[in-house]
Formats: C-alpha cells, structure tokens, sequence
C-alpha cells in the first residue's frame, strides 16, 4: 500500500502575450498536445487551454491558459485575460527585433496594470532558427534580469525547453497550503 500518493492541486490562470505570429499558440499546443502543427491557424480574440503538471513534490499544478491574438485590434481585450493572471508568458520570436520590442511593451503594461505579484516569464520562441537570430540571448536575459523576470529561449517546433518553460512557472507560483 502506498501511503505517500496524496496530491495537492492547485490551478492557476496562465496568460501569453505577444505579437502576432510570434508562436504563442505553437507553444501552448506542443504542452497541451505534444504536437506542432505547422498549418495552425491565426488565433481569433483569445482560446483557452488547460493542462496539468505534476510536480516532484507530489504537487499538481493545473494551468488555465489563455492564449491571446496579438494582433493591435485585440489588445484593448488583453486586460480582460492577464488581469486575473497568476503568471503570464511574454514571447517574442528570436529572429525578430521587432517582436522583441513588442515584448518591452507587453511586460510594462503588464508591470503597471498586472496583478502584484505576477510571475512574469521572457520566452524567445522559434529557438530552432538560430541561423537567423537577430535577438541575442544575453541581450534578453539582462532584459529579463532587470525587470525580475525568468527568461528562456524555446522551440515550439522541436520542443526543445517547452516542459521546462511551465516547470520553471510552476515552481515560481505559491505553492499551495498543506
Ligand atoms: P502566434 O500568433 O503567436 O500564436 O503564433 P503561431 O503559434 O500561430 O505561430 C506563427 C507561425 O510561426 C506559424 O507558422 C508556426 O508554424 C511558426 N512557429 C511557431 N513556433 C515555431 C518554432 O518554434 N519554430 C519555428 N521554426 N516556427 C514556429
Ligand atoms: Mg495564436
């Protein structure tokens, strides 16, 4: 008989952010389903996905994840999902300068109207085109160092750091009480 299999639960509500076509719903479909679907369609407003990870500690985390469209003609709706957010995921994609401004903005916005105590994660997503990175790895995490965030670089594509981009969330939000 196994007297140590008693789990806590605990769910949270999970936001990304970030340009449009930065990967966003790439990554959330790679944790959710383990796949990578290279046709995916453009997200429309926002969907909703949730998914479980046990811990080591015998704690399981339910994420509730709200995956939103990045396009400008949505972001007066991105309140509505990160307000309520117990972490939130910015992305942007390496080999874009431009998206990775976009993230500066995501994080500000989110410093002045998110929840205190938000866990805020950096993801550089598209990791697998290092060909053509054109943010530089040290350049985002002194980014993210600053402005006390976690920062990872992933690749929805190969799957390369996915797991441990939600590992990394989960082991940052309070845990739940005995
Ligand atoms: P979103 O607008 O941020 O949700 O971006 P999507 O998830 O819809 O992805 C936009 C495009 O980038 C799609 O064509 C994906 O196939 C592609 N993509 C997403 N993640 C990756 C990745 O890790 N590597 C590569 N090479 N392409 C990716
Ligand atoms: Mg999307």
């Amino acid at each position: 008989v196994c007297y140590n299999n008693f789990k806590r639960i605990k769910q949270f509500a999970l936001v990304l952010l970030g340009d449009s076509g930065v990967g966003k719903s790439c990554i959330v479909l790679r944790f959710v389903r383990g796949q990578f679907d290279p046709t995916s369609k453009v997200t429309v407003g926002a969907s909703f996905l949730s998914q479980t990870l046990a811990l080591e500690d015998s704690t399981i985390v339910k994420f509730e994840i709200w995956d939103t469209a990045g396009q400008e003609r949505y972001a007066a709706l991105a309140p509505l999902y990160y307000r309520g957010a117990a972490a939130a995921i910015v992305v942007y994609d390496i080999t874009s300068p431009e998206s990775f401004s976009k993230a500066q903005y995501w994080v500000k916005e989110l410093q002045k109207h998110g929840s205190p105590g938000i866990v805020m994660v950096l993801v550089g997503n598209k990791a697998d085109l290092h060909e053509n990175r054109s943010v530089s790895s040290q350049d985002a995490q002194e980014y993210a160092e600053k402005n006390n965030m976690f920062f990872i670089e992933t690749s929805a594509k190969t799957a390369d750091n996915i797991n441990q981009l939600f590992e990394e969330i989960a082991k940052r939000l309070p845990r739940p009480t005995a």
